[in-house]
C-alpha cells in the first residue's frame, strides 16, 4: 500500500516538474523571440527581473519616508480632524523623469498592472521596516464610476492588490467616490474640507470600526484628494486608525 502511495507520489512529483520545466521552458523561449523590456532604459529584461531592470530598480528615486516617522509626507498630510499615523512612498514623482511615465502609464495608457508590480516591489522593501505590521486592511482610493467606465480600471486597485500580494492584508473596497473629484487649490481649508465631505462616501462605516486602515494613492501632489478621503473616513468611522501609501510623491515645493 505505502510502496503503491509512494510510486503514486513519486509520478505526479515528476509529472509537477516536468510541467514547471516546460513551463520555464516556453518562459525563457517567448523572452527569447519577444524580449520584454525595461520601460526606463529600454534594455531587455533578463530573468528574474520584473517590469523593472536590476540597474534601473536600484537607482529608483526612494523617498525612504517609511523609514521614518517625522517625515515630509507626513508634514504635507497634517489635518486636525484627520490624523494620519504613517506615511509612506515610494519615489518622488517629477514631471522630466522616466520614473514618473510609469505612473502616467499606468493611469492613462491602460496599463494599470505597472502599479501592481510597483506595489509589490515596495511592499518587499516596506515589510523588513514593519510599516506593513499593525495593518488591518488596505483601501484604495476611489475613482467616480464615470472615470472608470472610460478607463476601465480604477489604476490604484492595483497598488492596494500589489501591497496585499506580499502581505496578505485583505483590500477593501468600502469608500465610493460619489461624484467626479475637483482640484482644491483655489478654495480655503474650511471650503475645501466641506466639499471633500461630499465626494467620497463610507459604504458601511461599521465594518471599519475600530481598524487601522491603510489608504492608497498611485501619486500624492498636494494632497487634497488622500486627505479628502482621510476625513470621510474619520467622519464615519468609530475608532478608525488611518496611515496612508503611495507610489509616487512629489518634493515639497514642486
Ligand atoms: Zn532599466
Amino acid at each position: 500500500m505505502n510502496t503503491r502511495h509512494d510510486i503514486s507520489y513519486r509520478v505526479k512529483e515528476a509529472a509537477r516538474n516536468l510541467c514547471r520545466h516546460a513551463g520555464e521552458l516556453a518562459y525563457d523561449l517567448s523572452r527569447m523571440f519577444f524580449p520584454v523590456c525595461c520601460p526606463v532604459c529600454h534594455k531587455a529584461l533578463v530573468k528574474g527581473e520584473n517590469l523593472l531592470c536590476l540597474e534601473c530598480l536600484w537607482k529608483l528615486p526612494r523617498t525612504g519616508y517609511h523609514l521614518s516617522a517625522d517625515n515630509e509626507l507626513i508634514h504635507k498630510l497634517v489635518d486636525i480632524n484627520a490624523p494620519v499615523e504613517k506615511a509612506a512612498s515610494y519615489f518622488f514623482y517629477k514631471n522630466s523623469s522616466p520614473y514618473s511615465r510609469l505612473i502616467r502609464d499606468a493611469k492613462y495608457n491602460g496599463q494599470p498592472a505597472i502599479n501592481r508590480s510597483l506595489a509589490r516591489e515596495f511592499a518587499r522593501e516596506l515589510r523588513p521596516a514593519g510599516f506593513l505590521d499593525d495593518i488591518d486592511l488596505i483601501i484604495p482610493v476611489p475613482v467616480h464610476w464615470s472615470k472608470r467606465l472610460r478607463r476601465g480600471y480604477n489604476q490604484t486597485d492595483y497598488i492596494a492588490r500589489g501591497i496585499s500580494d506580499v502581505s496578505a492584508i485583505p483590500v477593501s473596497y468600502n469608500l465610493r467616490a460619489k461624484r467626479r473629484h475637483t482640484t482644491q487649490t483655489h478654495k480655503t481649508g474650511k471650503e475645501r474640507r466641506s466639499a471633500s465631505l461630499d465626494v467620497f462616501k463610507v459604504i458601511e462605516p461599521d465594518m471599519l470600526a475600530g481598524k487601522h486602515v491603510l489608504l492608497v494613492d498611485d501619486v500624492i501632489t498636494t494632497g487634497s484628494t488622500i486627505l479628502s478621503c482621510a476625513r470621510v473616513l474619520h467622519n464615519n468611522v468609530e475608532g478608525l486608525r488611518l496611515s496612508i501609501l503611495s507610489l509616487a510623491a512629489t518634493r515639497l515645493g514642486q
